[in-house]
C-alpha cells in the first residue's frame, strides 16, 4: 500500500478543542443516530467534526448540519502496533473518507474484512454507543456483502 500515507499516532485521539457546551448537540445527536457537522454562516465552509470557529475566516457564527454519512475511502492504516492506551482492543483500521457533503471524516473503521478495505469503497458513519455509555462514531462498510 505504498499509494497510502501512514496515520501518525497521535492522530488516532480524536479530540475535541471546543468547549462541551458548544458541541453538545453533537454528542446528543450521535445518541439519536444522527451526524453533525458545523458549517461557518459567513464563508460556507463545512466542519466535521464540529468546530465552534471557522479556521478560514474566522468566524464564530456556525450553523448545525445533519450530514448523511455516506462517503467514500481516501486512505486508511491498519494499527498492529497499538498505542499503550488501546492494548486491550484487537488490531484495528482507521479511515479517512471524503464524505457526500465534501468533508473528510477520519474514523475507525469497522465490520469489513482487513483484505476487503480498499480506497474508492463506500462507507457509512455511524454514531456508536459504547457498552458503558460513550458516544463514538465509525465507518461501516456501505453495502455489506457478507452475513
Ligand atoms: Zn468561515
Amino acid at each position: 500500500m505504498s499509494e497510502m500515507p501512514t496515520l501518525p499516532s497521535r492522530r488516532l485521539e480524536i479530540s475535541y478543542n471546543i468547549p462541551i457546551s458548544r458541541t453538545k448537540k453533537f454528542w446528543d445527536g450521535l445518541r439519536e443516530g444522527k451526524i453533525y457537522g458545523t458549517k461557518c454562516r459567513r464563508c460556507g465552509k463545512l466542519y466535521f467534526p464540529p468546530v465552534a470557529d471557522c479556521g478560514e475566516c474566522y468566524s464564530s457564527e456556525m450553523d448545525w448540519v445533519e450530514l448523511s454519512g455516506e462517503g467514500e475511502i481516501v486512505t486508511f492504516t491498519h494499527i498492529i502496533v497499538r498505542p499503550t492506551s488501546f492494548q486491550d482492543q484487537q488490531p484495528y483500521t482507521v479511515a479517512i473518507a471524503q464524505l457526500k457533503e465534501g468533508v473528510k471524516a477520519l474514523a475507525w473503521l469497522k465490520d469489513v474484512k482487513r483484505k476487503d478495505i480498499k480506497v474508492g469503497m463506500k462507507v457509512k458513519l455511524v454514531p456508536r454507543v459504547s457498552e458503558d455509555g460513550r458516544v463514538t462514531y465509525e465507518f461501516r462498510p456501505a453495502e455489506k456483502r457478507e452475513y
